[in-house]
């Protein structure tokens, strides 16, 4: 049956891929131009609040715990005693929240570029940044490259690049430059995760760049998780895992199967099967 989407519809066109995403929207809640980035949340018939940035899906009510999740466990569970923890970009909070549920954590540093965002998740995202308040959270609000360039070496135990797209702002971000940086602030032993984008879309280009960037930078083992992602081009997503004198291809498998922390997506099982890839993957990315 064909049916010509109306008015009502908030609609992503992936250009480059000849396709796009819908979500029926009943309320247009907020209209921002920061100096960063356009930034617009809907209310939607069935997928809860929308958080959209420069006209491209960040994410829903209904569906961000799966991004959320694998962003910040299966780094906190490679990771052999995570203490300090840095997250550039995540303005939602998303990440963060999932962060701070690990006990063991006792600093995170949070820097994304535009408060705007983190202002809209509090309003319109409540639950994601119900954490903020926790003493061991910092919020910063300042470009992540600059920051990262100022840091102090070898003093972070986890990295989390949880970023918009290779374009604007977060460009730096998947720069091999940038992840020499990132080595040079992680402790030995220590993890990077950055998000990566669609396994199907981009396994022969951003996610075989930012792996081949990784290795480059010095980081000594390197591992794509795909999760699923209804909302994002093509359905499905992934981050890029990489450590500084750690097995990334491994993690803490009994802490994680032990582990009582409140999860919806993350189990020591999800995070072993998505260590391994689908053939396709492989392909593209040797
Ligand atoms: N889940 C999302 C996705 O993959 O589409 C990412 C969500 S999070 C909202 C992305 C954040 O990265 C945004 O809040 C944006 O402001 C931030 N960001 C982009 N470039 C940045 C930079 N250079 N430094 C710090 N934060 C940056």
């Amino acid at each position: 049956m064909t049916k010509s989407l109306d008015a009502n519809w908030f609609t992503e066109v992936y250009d480059s891929h000849a396709s796009a995403f819908s979500l029926k929207v009943t309320e247009k809640l907020l209209d921002v131009r920061s100096p960063y980035q356009h930034l617009e949340v809907y209310a939607t018939e069935t997928y809860g609040n929308l958080m959209v940035l420069d006209g491209c899906v960040m994410l829903t009510d209904r569906d961000n715990f799966l991004y959320h999740e694998m962003m910040a466990h299966p780094a906190l569970f490679t990771h052999s005693d995570p203490k300090r923890v840095v997250i550039i970009g995540g303005g939602d909070c998303g990440t963060l929240r999932e962060v701070l549920k690990h006990p063991g954590v006792e600093h995170v540093t949070q820097i994304d570029i535009d408060e705007e965002v983190t202002k809209a998740a509090k309003r319109f995202f409540p639950a994601l940044t119900e954490s903020n308040d926790d003493s061991r959270a910092e919020l910063l609000f300042a470009d992540g490259v600059k920051w990262v360039d100022e840091a102090e070496e070898t003093s972070i135990d986890v990295m989390i690049i949880d970023s918009t797209d290779p374009v604007g702002p977060a460009e730096g971000l998947f720069k091999t430059d940038f992840l020499k940086r990132c080595h040079r602030i992680l402790k030995e032993g220590g993890v990077i995760v950055q998000q990566s984008e669609s396994p199907l879309y981009h396994s022969g280009s951003i996610i075989r760049d930012l792996r081949q960037g990784m290795q480059e930078a010095g980081f000594s083992s390197v591992a794509t998780l795909p999760f699923p992602q209804p909302v994002y081009p093509s359905g499905w997503w992934s981050a890029t895992l990489a450590g500084k004198e750690c097995d990334v291809t491994r993690f803490r498998e009994a802490d994680a199967s032990a582990s009582d922390l409140a999860f919806d997506y993350y189990t020591a099982d999800a995070h072993r099967g998505a260590l391994v890839l689908p053939p396709f993957m492989r392909r593209l990315l040797d």
